[in-house]
């Protein structure tokens, strides 16, 4: 195989744009991409017939229009590129179709914006993620929006959000004297998942249903041996990650790194970092391929963000950076920090930004799924705080508290082996608890979830940074001397949001009671996190940078809220069905067998010890009956549901799922009294040790 050849080889990409437009063409749809300037649509129906003889040389007989409505999918509907001839036909690509599409957007979530009867949708081309052929068909990138103009997806939200922080950090740039086309925000999202053998997954109808088990006690063996981090690959799941590489390097997308993560069965893998859209792009279609890559191998990928009760679960880090078309990024602290008012001053605004919407950046990762992460005994925490490390935390605290900053020499480091190379120790450790940290040249925002669009999280962290810059300008501008006022505006924002920071271990016992007295929130589930939107400073703030409309900030809400309902309404639903359907009679299976084991020594002697079969009797119908209490108080709740996604969503939160955790209770520890021959679905152990 030549990597090289095969890189992008699925993609109408620079090389073959170039080859196949004409020159004007190819150069006006560059200007588009590399500096933003609006389409010039008269150029649609040479580029549509050039990726379209392009798609049909790949063996495309179709393109779709691909995007990404308000669940965590994307959506395609597919045309073929026929047109009748006579009695012929021929393939066409006709530049109005390559711009706009429009699919009928009656069955996507809209969050009551809009009526079913006005179905009407419009996708429209995104120049700036590069179209793909996959399966036959011609995939072009696009955006989704509604006959009367509302935003029906995530991407041109994040579009919005891009220009806005592109235009903001150029003023505040400009301030400086620094000219550039275009400033970016990078992303890599390193994706965390498990892998399954798809058989064993199939007799689980938690799993197949919802994506994680919803019964399953502890396993003997977890992951506190520590073995499986970083741990030698088995070959199954090798082949799997050799077959992911080649397939998502053939669509363009830069993985890079895998590893076996902390829990058994759990992997991770990171792309190389690139601009905010595309990454966003590429993340969407490396879940979609993991999954299919992971049937071809026999194997189910779980992206849930906690298929196990008791072993970690699993995230996405959002690595997040600033640059500038001309290579300079924004985050990069160079040498002496601490003399780089331009870095400094960029640091404080974020810190800013994170601290004034700190409830906005828990609410858009908030999902049935992540509460199980977030707020549970399992980090990041459900509060949102800063980690800057020691040479930049040391900085803050000296401006903060008006200190004399003593600089720490980066020293190289050496382990004392004189064959082995010395190596520059860096300055900022890696703080694996903070939600926010601060990563050399970038933020690692660790919240999100690992099967969630990437797009929320960046939609809301460019909206802010845009806001605290386009702040920082109005502050500065015309100031006599802009060293000084600098100076002082970073330590007036450093001196404000200075609770926010939080450069100790996030998983530890005193962080709860220390971040409720530094006044942080900490909304721990999707219902109590979601309202912050509603909040007026927070709609305030998408307005003002035009990435909503009102109307769009609280329709997002709702369905981020109403997905909440659905997915814990079907995962009780599950739930009930295993309970009645396969516990409940097991166990009484079993139970009838002690009975008959008791019945027939009895028969034999009086003599004949039965003390355990009694006690196994008692034990085992005392805890199926008192599973079946627990299921009827479920089911009952279950049928008495407020209206409207607020209180239902709150009752979900803090009835229902109180309501599941002891029907779960009771059903994991009957998993431990009955005998292995009549448990109806694998075990822990048998799941998560199933890939050899
Ligand atoms: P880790 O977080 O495991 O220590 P790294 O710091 O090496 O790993 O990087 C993790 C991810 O951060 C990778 O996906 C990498 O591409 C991404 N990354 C590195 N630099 C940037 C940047 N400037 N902007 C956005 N992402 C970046
Ligand atoms: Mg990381």
């Amino acid at each position: 195989m030549n990597v090289t050849e095969l890189f992008g080889c699925n993609v109408f990409g620079d090389e073959v744009m170039k080859n196949s437009l004409p020159k004007e063409v190819y150069k006006s749809l560059r200007k588009t991409i590399d500096a933003g300037e609006p389409l010039d649509t008269s150029i649609a129906s040479a580029v549509a017939a050039a990726m379209k003889d392009w798609a049909v040389s790949k063996g495309a007989t179709h393109y779709t229009h691909w995007f990404q409505p308000l669940t965590n999918l994307t959506a395609e509907k597919h045309d073929s590129f026929i047109e009748p001839s006579g009695d012929k036909v021929i393939l066409q690509l006709t530049g109005k179709s390559l711009i706009v599409g429009e699919p009928d957007a009656s069955s996507f979530p809209s969050g009551g914006s809009r009526a079913t009867s006005a179905a009407r949708g419009y996708t429209a081309w995104d120049p700036t993620s590069p179209a793909f052929v996959k399966e036959g068909t011609l995939y072009i990138p696009t955006i989704f929006v509604s006959y009367t103009g509302e935003t029906l997806d995530k991407k041109a939200p994040l579009l919005k959000s891009m220009t806005a922080i592109d235009m903001q950090t150029k003023r505040l740039l400009k301030l400086f004297g620094i000219d550039c086309k275009k400033v970016s925000t990078t992303v890599g999202p390193e994706q965390e998942y498990f892998l399954v053998d798809e058989e064993i997954c199939s007799r689980r109808k938690d799993l197949s249903l919802t994506g994680r088990t919803l019964f399953g006690a502890p396993p003997s063996r977890g992951q506190e041996l520590e073995d499986h981090y970083f741990g030698s690959l088995k070959t199954r799941v090798a082949e799997f990650m050799r077959d992911l590489d080649e397939t998502l390097w053939s669509y363009g997308i830069f993985a890079k790194t895998k590893h076996n993560e902390v829990a058994p069965a759990q992997h991770e893998l990171a792309p190389v970092f690139t601009t905010t859209n595309v990454a966003v792009d590429d993340n969407q279609l490396t879940m979609e391929l993991m999954k299919k890559v992971a049937q071809k191998h026999g194997l189910v990928c779980l992206l849930h963000e906690k298929p196990f009760e008791g072993v970690n679960g699993s995230g996405k880090h959002n690595n997040w950076s600033l640059s500038t078309d001309t290579g300079l990024n924004l985050l990069d602290p160079g040498e002496n920090p601490e003399k780089n008012t331009l870095f400094m001053l960029v640091l404080a605004c974020v810190i800013s930004a994170v601290d004034t919407y700190q409830g906005v950046l828990r609410a858009c990762v908030a999902s049935a799924g992540n509460d199980h992460r977030l707020g549970a005994n399992e980090a990041p925490p459900a509060i949102i705080s800063v980690y800057l490390g020691d040479q930049l935390g040391a900085i803050v605290d000296s401006i903060v508290l008006g200190r004399e900053y003593v600089p720490k020499k980066a020293v190289p480091g050496s382990i004392g082996v004189p064959e082995s190379p010395i190596f520059p120790i860096d300055t900022t450790d890696r703080n694996r608890t903070s939600p926010f940290a601060f990563t050399g040249n970038k933020f690692e925002f660790r919240m999100l979830g690992s099967q969630a669009s990437v797009a929320d999280p960046n939609i809301v962290l460019n909206t802010i940074a845009a806001q605290a810059f386009s702040q920082a300008v109005e502050e500065l501008s015309g100031a006599k001397d802009l060293e000084k006022a600098c100076k002082e505006y970073t330590e007036k924002l450093l001196k404000e949001h200075y609770r926010i920071i939080f450069n100790y271990n996030g998983y530890g016992p005193d962080w709860e009671p220390e971040a409720e007295r530094r006044g942080l929130l900490n909304n721990k589930t999707t219902a109590d996190a979601v309202p912050e939107y509603f909040k007026r400073e927070n709609i305030d703030v998408f307005v003002k940078q035009g990435v909503y409309t009102e109307k769009e900030v609280v329709a997002r809400a709702n369905i981020s809220l109403e997905i909440y309902v659905k997915s814990i309404n079907v995962e009780a639903l599950t739930m009930l069905e295993m309970v009645k359907q396969d516990i409940y009679p097991s166990v009484n299976g079993y139970i009838a067998e002690l009975c008959a084991t008791v019945a027939a020594k009895r028969t034999i002697s009086e003599k004949i010890a039965c003390q355990a079969d009694l006690e196994q009797i008692e034990k085992l119908s005392a805890l199926n009956d008192a599973m079946m209490a627990a299921a009827k108080k479920l089911e009952g709740d279950l049928l008495q549901m407020p209206e409207g996604e607020g209180p239902a969503s709150m009752k979900m939160a803090h009835v229902i799922v109180p309501d599941m955790e002891e029907v779960r209770r009771c059903a994991d520890g009957l998993e431990k009294l009955c005998s292995a021959d009549y448990w109806p679905f694998p075990t822990y152990t048998d799941i998560m040790y199933s890939v050899k």
